[in-house]
């Protein structure tokens, strides 16, 4: 079994594994929203782009991997572009369900989409998206944070708002 020490850098593996669920989790969200129509799919994908960048900018700067290679590999790309914040900032914001609405309806948009739709106008690719979708945000989801990341993250260690929120008791 590996040390926390170990994980002073993630391997690349891991974040080749952790980016795959989360990019097969946005092409089935934009495969969904095309159905709706194109300008539909692009508002979402500029949706998810400016989430991943509030990401970068407003915690990632703040986490101990910044600079580092974290388990989703965002630590380097935060350091570049938006240089390093004061890592104690990164555990003084209490994280509710209600902050983490914007990023649950990356999932729930294309979900919401993907009922309407198999309910006015039945497509099995459709609902196979939908169904991926949600096996991707619960079971994969779990999967990659149990198993490949949280699980081994010094700023878990550390402290994490979305760890704590994520495993209240
Ligand atoms: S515990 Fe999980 S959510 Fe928190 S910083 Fe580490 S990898 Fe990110």
């Amino acid at each position: 079994m590996k040390s926390l020490d170990a994980y002073a850098e993630f391997p690349v593996r891991t974040v080749l594994v952790s980016n795959l669920f989360s990019l097969a989790s946005y092409a089935l969200g934009i495969g969904i929203m095309l159905k709706a129509g194109l300008v539909f799919a692009l508002f979402y994908l500029a949706y998810i782009l400016i989430l991943e960048v509030r990401l970068l900018k407003t915690s990632c700067t703040y986490c101990y991997y910044c600079g580092k290679r974290c388990g989703f590999g965002k630590g380097k790309i935060s350091a570049f572009f938006f240089g390093f914040g004061e890592p104690k900032e990164f555990n003084s914001k209490t994280l509710s369900w209600k902050h983490m609405l914007p990023n649950m309806l990356v999932v729930l948009i294309p979900l919401g989409t993907a009922i309407f739709y198999l309910l006015t106008d039945f497509n099995l690719i459709v609902l196979l998206a939908a169904l991926f979708l949600a096996g991707l945000s619960t079971a994969g989801n779990g999967y990659v944070r149990g198993k490949l990341t949280c699980k081994h993250c010094r700023q878990r260690e550390l402290g994490c708002p979305a760890e704590q929120l994520f495993n209240k008791k």
